[in-house]
């Protein structure tokens, strides 16, 4: 299917896209690196009076070291961050979980913010910002704000940034030596949309699990968390009790409807199988 008519401008400055954002309101769609948009424009799902493109905005680029963060503006490519030694040292589990994101030729043009506004639950950033509890920085005419992961995806497609709003960047905590990360996913082939995908942090005290953070992807109408679960294993060695344990708090944790991939019992299993090898990994593995 082709795409309904659009017009199109060409931001070149953050203050160019406030300025559309302003005339056109919510008849505006922004345009980041087109890999999800353009087919959603093409499958008839979007269908916005003009496209915004802010892919010329140099000061939404790039990847730099704060003093308790890593910033990664959000017009950052899948491919960038692949690629990035700041990303492999200071945010491991991000470093594990970009090479599952789609293939090489939308790498090179997809972006973190497009994919964290898209808010698609069955999505790598998404559960990975979630488990690291991230920080998302908006910017409108108005201001900034900056909104915690946990408060940022609130349902399907739909996050804490409003109309007249840009994502612009976002924060992760740095990894440190009490950290360990793992990142799994099932899916039926490489570089699709995953069937079930976990991104686990956990911060040891020696052998015992001081905090844990178990973020579970398509699983739900947005990237979730499993409290109960979390909550088994925090004060815990990891060893096949407690992991046991920990799958058997995923039946109060997780309630996924079955889509195209899988059916719900079969996405709960599944849940289950990557919780056992992610917790294995983990006891296995070092920063
Ligand atoms: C075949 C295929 C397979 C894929 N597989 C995967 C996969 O396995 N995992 C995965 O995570 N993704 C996958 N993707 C999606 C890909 O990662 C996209 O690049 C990403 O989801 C969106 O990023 P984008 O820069 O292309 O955003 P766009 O497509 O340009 O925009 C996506 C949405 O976000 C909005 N938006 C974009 N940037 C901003 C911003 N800075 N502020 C506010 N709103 C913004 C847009 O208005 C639009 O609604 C796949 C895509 C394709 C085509």
């Amino acid at each position: 299917m082709k795409s309904p008519d659009f017009d199109y401008v060409k931001a070149k400055n953050i203050e160019d896209v406030f300025a559309s954002l302003h005339t056109y309101k919510d008849s505006a769609q922004i345009l980041a690196g087109g890999q999800s948009l353009l087919a959603m424009l093409n499958l008839r799902m979007a269908n916005p009076q003009i496209l915004i493109d802010i892919s010329g905005i140099d000061s939404m680029k790039g990847i730099e070291k704060l003093s308790s963060a890593l910033r990664i503006g959000a017009l950052t490519t899948h491919n960038e961050i692949l690629n990035s030694d700041l990303v492999k040292l200071h945010v491991p589990l991000l470093a594990q979980a970009v090479p599952y994101v789609a293939h090489l030729a939308i790498r090179n043009k997809g972006t973190i913010g497009g994919s964290l506004a898209l808010g698609d639950p069955a999505a790598e950033y998404p559960a990975v910002a979630l488990a690291l509890n991230a920080t998302l920085i908006i910017q409108s005419s108005k201001g900034e704000r900056r909104v915690k992961a946990h408060d940022f995806f609130l349902s399907l497609y739909r996050t804490a940034v409003q109309s007249e709003e840009v994502l612009v960047a976002v924060e992760f905590p740095l990894a440190t030596s009490n950290h360990r990360f793992v990142f799994l996913e099932l899916a039926r082939r490489k570089g699709d949309y995953a069937m079930v995908g976990l991104a686990v942090a956990l911060t040891m005290d020696g052998k015992t699990i001081r905090e844990c953070a178990l973020s579970f992807m398509a699983m739900d109408d947005k990237p979730v968390l499993a409290p109960n679960a979390m909550k088994a294993l925090t004060g815990q060695h990891i060893h096949p009790e407690s992991i046991l344990l920990a799958q058997n708090a995923l039946d109060t944790d997780l309630d996924p409807p079955g889509d195209l991939q899988a059916n719900a019992s079969t996405k709960k299993h599944l849940a289950r199988v990557l919780l056992s090898r992610a917790l294995t990994q983990a006891g296995e593995s070092h920063v």
